[in-house]
């Protein structure tokens, strides 16, 4: 089976966490601050958390924002469930904004009407909303950052698919149009630490609350402390944190992957593009880039044209993966989950999103695809869809 994506593993990589092994810190040492400082770098952001997941980095992004009960948040439904989750987590409702038919990420369009809307109707405007960067294309950033001025919401970018991206020439995640960006690292991702999360920020003490949230509340530093230190054991509770931290291990990996990632997002463009040429004839809808995105690449989605052909969305996907091609779909949308329909969401809620759920498949796209490899998928699709 050609798998949709793969991780890619160094010998440099596994030398580089073997070192650790052998360290004295498997947790708390310093592979976590350097890891945090090359995504820093590749960003541009001024601070970089680690945790140890990207759905932990979305739970301590929304908790620093001060998201609570009574707030409401808002996403797109095409996203993984992670995305929506980390409202409730905190207590606050979530809601929903549709897409754009052409990028398929969060429609600034869309996220327009629905504040005018809702203001007009004297609702509970958004505390924070969540842009997803689907397949690693940037949302319209400026669009929604003009009303986040206007509407004043808290935006936290969802950055999980983007690593190495960029809008308008500016790396994703610098958090030029955002409070925080958040990445994950999962293997499927483009830069992986086996499990793994980062938030990024410009803001001082959004840091500092979101380093608070990933160890237990718990500080060392008299500025945060309430009381005067008892003596150089003395540490104090301040928040209700979590054990969030990513171990020397992962960061080791990271440390090390973040080295390739920008050979990482040009391969994936490079096979993105061979894609596009040899899809062309095809009857799918491939992906469009908009003109200020430069995407990491991290899926490859085409749409079925099915009244163009004999078969349906699930057996175009069945005989994709019983030839070998290990599709995907990505994503369902998430208000239509049983969990998220039970809190009042429903079917035919958000149009577009479900259209795209009718006929997307995520093609097989790694760094180590070969040609060869990517050959056989367009000639196991183009054997069905003739
Ligand atoms: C993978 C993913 C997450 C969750 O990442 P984890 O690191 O597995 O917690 C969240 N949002 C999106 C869009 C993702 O693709």
């Amino acid at each position: 089976m050609i798998p949709y994506g793969k991780q890619d593993i160094t010998q440099e990589d596994i030398d580089s966490v073997v070192e650790v092994l052998k360290s004295d810190f498997l947790t708390q040492g310093p592979q976590v601050p350097l890891f945090e400082k090359s995504i820093a770098r590749a960003t541009g952001a001024t601070f970089s958390v680690a945790v140890n997941s990207a759905t932990s980095a979305l739970h301590i992004a929304c908790l620093a924002l001060g998201v609570g009960k009574g707030d409401i948040v808002w996403t797109t439904p095409i996203t993984f469930v992670a995305s929506a989750n980390c409202a409730l987590y905190c207590g606050a409702e979530i809601d929903f904004v549709d897409i754009d038919p052409v990028s398929y990420n969060l429609s600034a369009d869309a996220l327009e009407e629905k504040l005018v809307n809702s203001k007009k109707e004297g609702l509970t405007l958004p505390k924070v909303v969540i842009p997803v960067h689907l397949c690693g294309q940037s949302c319209e950033m400026d669009k929604i950052k003009a009303l986040s001025d206007e509407y004043g919401f808290y935006v936290i970018e969802d950055a999980s698919h983007a690593i190495g991206g960029k809008y308008k020439g500016n790396p994703v995640g610098s958090c030029e149009y955002s409070d925080i960006t958040v990445f994950s690292f999962h293997p499927v991702k483009i830069v992986t630490t086996a499990e793994g999360g980062v938030a990024t920020t410009n803001s001082a003490e959004l840091a500092q609350k979101m380093e608070l949230f990933r160890s237990h509340g718990v500080t060392r530093d008299p500025a945060l402390m309430v009381g005067d230190s008892h003596g150089d054991w003395y540490y104090e509770q301040v928040e209700l944190g979590f054990n969030y931290r990513m171990t020397e291990l992962q960061a080791a990996l990271g440390v090390s992957q973040m080295t390739r990632i920008s050979g990482f997002v040009a391969k994936r463009n490079e096979l993105a593009d061979r894609y596009d040429d040899m899809l062309m004839h095809l009857p799918l809808i491939l992906p469009k880039q908009h003109i200020d995105a430069y995407s990491a690449r991290h899926l490859y989605v085409i749409r079925l044209k099915l009244d163009d052909i004999s078969f349906t969305h699930k057996q175009v996907f069945e005989q994709l993966r019983e030839k070998g091609i290990g599709v995907n779909v990505h994503y369902i949308p998430v208000h239509t989950q049983p969990y998220y329909k039970k809190l009042g969401f429903l079917d035919g809620q958000f149009i577009e999103a479900e259209k795209y759920y009718s006929n997307a498949i995520s093609l097989p796209l790694f760094h180590m695809m070969t040609d060869v490899q990517q050959n056989e998928v367009v000639s196991v699709l183009s054997s069905i869809l003739n």
